[in-house]
């Protein structure tokens, strides 16, 4: 996935122009799930057909899986690298999930959406709370449910990037990740792959319209109600 340095960097997302004709605050689309039910491949899927959406690269303490590539899925870090920059106040949110870190860079978000940005965040329920506690009116909350437990289980299984520890433990965490569920605007229930991307595409669509963020209306509307100087 394409993702963000944790340190400022020139942010590599769209231009605000390219987002609409009026200027626009950018979003914090945040994704959470039980793992297993489809965050990852909903996000892809997000990052692929939408270019005015960049994703938010986290920092985990997690060894890589085959396949992940640093800096691009996580910014793979040891714990003592991870405590500094919790010690350095780099993060928006951290959390630990299933016994490592992960933590969100704050630097390169807070410039972006200033600049209009909108980032995508993969993340758990713990670092949703702690993002709309610092930031509620940029953050749109989506909570993604699986069909069922045993589709659940089958996914972990067909991934196949996980050991049948590692997988009965995501397991028993489903239940009380679920239980979170109310802690979002918003709860799809992926079945359908397709049919879940699309009801996520127009929960973009229609939150990026909210009035609230389009800080260019005010210059836009102001004209349109200037005294017409042809009547
Ligand atoms: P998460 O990021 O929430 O842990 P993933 O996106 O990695 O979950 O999905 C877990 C597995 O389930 C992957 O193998 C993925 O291809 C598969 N998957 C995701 N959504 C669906 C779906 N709607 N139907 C069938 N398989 C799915
Ligand atoms: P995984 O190890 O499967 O990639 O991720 C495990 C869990 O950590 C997922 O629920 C994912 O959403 C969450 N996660 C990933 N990055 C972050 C982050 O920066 N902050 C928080 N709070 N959770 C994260």
């Amino acid at each position: 996935m394409p993702k963000s340095a944790p340190s400022p960097v020139p942010s590599q997302g769209p231009s605000p122009e390219a987002t609409g004709t009026l200027a626009r605050r950018g979003l914090m689309f945040i994704m959470s799930s039980p793992s297993g039910a489809g965050k990852t491949t909903i996000s892809r899927m997000l990052l692929e057909h939408d270019p005015h959406i960049c994703i938010s690269v986290s920092v985990t303490t997690r060894p890589p899986r085959p396949g992940e590539v640093d800096g691009k899925d996580y910014h793979f870090v040891s714990q003592a690298e991870f405590d500094r920059m919790v010690g350095e106040e780099e993060f928006l949110e951290w959390a630990q999930v299933f016994g490592h870190c992960y933590g969100t860079p704050k630097a390169q978000v807070k410039a972006g959406l200033k600049e209009g940005l909108d980032y995508l965040f993969d993340i758990d329920w713990q670092g949703t709370q702690q993002l709309y506690q610092k930031l509620e009116r940029d953050v749109v909350r989506v909570f993604l449910l699986p069909p069922s437990i045993d589709e659940l289980r089958r996914r972990l299984t067909g991934r196949g990037t996980d050991s049948p520890e590692v997988i009965a433990g995501r397991m028993e965490r489903a239940r009380s990740e679920i239980s979170h569920w109310d802690g979002y605007d918003y709860v799809v229930v992926n079945d359908d792959i397709r049919t879940c991307f699309e009801k996520v595409t127009k929960i973009l669509e229609a939150e990026r319209m909210r009035r609230a963020r389009q800080t260019g209306l005010i210059g836009f509307v102001r004209e349109l109600m200037r005294p017409d100087e042809n009547s």
